[in-house]
């Protein structure tokens, strides 16, 4: 299959091409294009063999249910079996935005978009782009990240051509994303809404508009064999370069600097994997990145009071590391509060949960 690419100004958005990618759409087939958190992987989510393709093209487990993505709040009701109060007041308060909220689904959504669940996940995504085209689609559009299963997520129509060049029929390209990490997801159907993947829409934003939240413990660490995440997606690797990724931490980090004796131990293992002839990579930010040996491929993802900006560095630098065939990567570990939940589930999911603690 060849792939065609676009590329959409947002400043003046070209309707006739943006209809060109929503007759793809329509038609059942794939398409790529940029939303606020990552690039998503486009196809009508009430067709169900559109929705196989999405699955075949990204090589995802067939039980890794797709995000239905709509255009309006009234586009919302066709898909789900009721509303509950707490979803609605989430939407009201987040919706357009990067929170996804699990419904009780209608028959109208088919098990292939679901993974097989009476469940299904939802957003109305903010990027003007991708909103313009779900609603030039005029149908629910089930778009997961547009990257190979187990690989970072795309940032950058670049990152999207990598892994799906070939593979799909259109990417657009509306430039780099403005978030970096995927969305929020909440389960509204259970008395107590769960968190189950943070994001840019935080546990504290959360609580402030619905009261309580409780937090699926897959998030917060490796599953003990036998229980399953609420997350179908949680239970795999996810998010991960080829490479070795190791996170440090001081056990004694109140949250704040990084310790010396982080950076000393980073810069020991870091020469340990050049004494083997491999190629070292450290994940650092500004106020670190002058203390490690130039040998290094070093990349600094920001300053460490600016999350947002460490969240929206963070997937690049782990594609361009595989793009620099380095072998084992040392990463400096971020606070866990806020943004840096969603930044800290990604890197140690990315780890496979591998923190050495110093
Ligand atoms: P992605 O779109 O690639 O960010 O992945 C979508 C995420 O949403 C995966 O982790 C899925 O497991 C999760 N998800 C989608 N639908 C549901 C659902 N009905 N219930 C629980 N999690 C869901
Ligand atoms: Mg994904």
């Amino acid at each position: 299959m060849k792939t065609r690419m676009i590329s959409i100004n947002r400043a003046e958005l070209d309707n006739a091409s943006l209809e060109e990618a929503a007759a793809i759409l329509r038609r059942g087939g794939l398409v790529a294009f940029p939303t606020e958190t990552v690039y998503g992987l486009g196809a009508n989510a009430l067709d169900e063999c559109a929705a196989a393709k999405i699955y075949a093209a990204k090589g995802r487990p067939s039980d890794n249910p797709l995000i239905a993505h709509i255009a309006k709040i009234s586009d919302l009701q066709p898909l789900v079996s009721g509303i509950p109060e707490a979803g609605r007041r989430l939407m009201d308060a987040y919706w357009p935005g990067p929170l996804t909220m699990i419904f009780m689904k209608s028959s109208l959504v088919p098990y292939t978009t679901t993974g097989g669940l009476d469940t299904v996940a939802v957003r109305m995504p903010d990027d003007i782009i991708a909103n313009r085209l779900i609603e030039l689609a005029g149908i629910p559009v089930a778009a997961p990240s547009a990257n190979t299963s187990g690989r970072p997520s795309p940032t950058t129509a670049g990152h999207v051509f990598q892994d799906m060049d070939g593979r799909i029929d259109m990417i657009v390209d509306g430039g780099p994303v403005e978030i970096g990490v995927e969305s929020t997801i909440v389960d509204v159907t259970g008395d107590i809404p769960m968190l189950l993947r943070p994001g840019a829409v935080t546990v504290e934003m959360l609580r402030e508009t619905a009261g309580r939240i409780e937090i699926d413990p897959a998030i917060e660490g490796p599953l003990k064999s036998g229980i399953r995440p609420k997350a179908p997606g949680m239970k795999y690797r996810h998010y991960a370069p080829n490479a070795n990724l190791t996170l440090i931490e001081d056990e004694n980090w109140d949250g704040g600097a990084i310790s010396a004796k982080v950076v000393e131990t980073i810069i020991r293992l870091a020469s340990e994997t050049a004494a083997k002839g491999q190629k070292a990579g450290i994940i650092c930010t500004e106020e670190t990145k002058a203390l490690y040996p130039e040998a290094a491929v070093i990349r600094s993802l920001g300053h460490r009071n600016r999350e947002e900006t460490i969240a929206h560095s963070l997937f690049a630098a782990l594609r361009e590391f595989d793009s620099l065939d380095v072998d084992d990567i040392y990463s400096e570990s971020f606070s866990g509060d806020n943004l840096g939940r969603a930044i800290m589930n990604r890197l140690t999911k990315a780890a496979g949960y591998h923190i050495m603690k110093v």
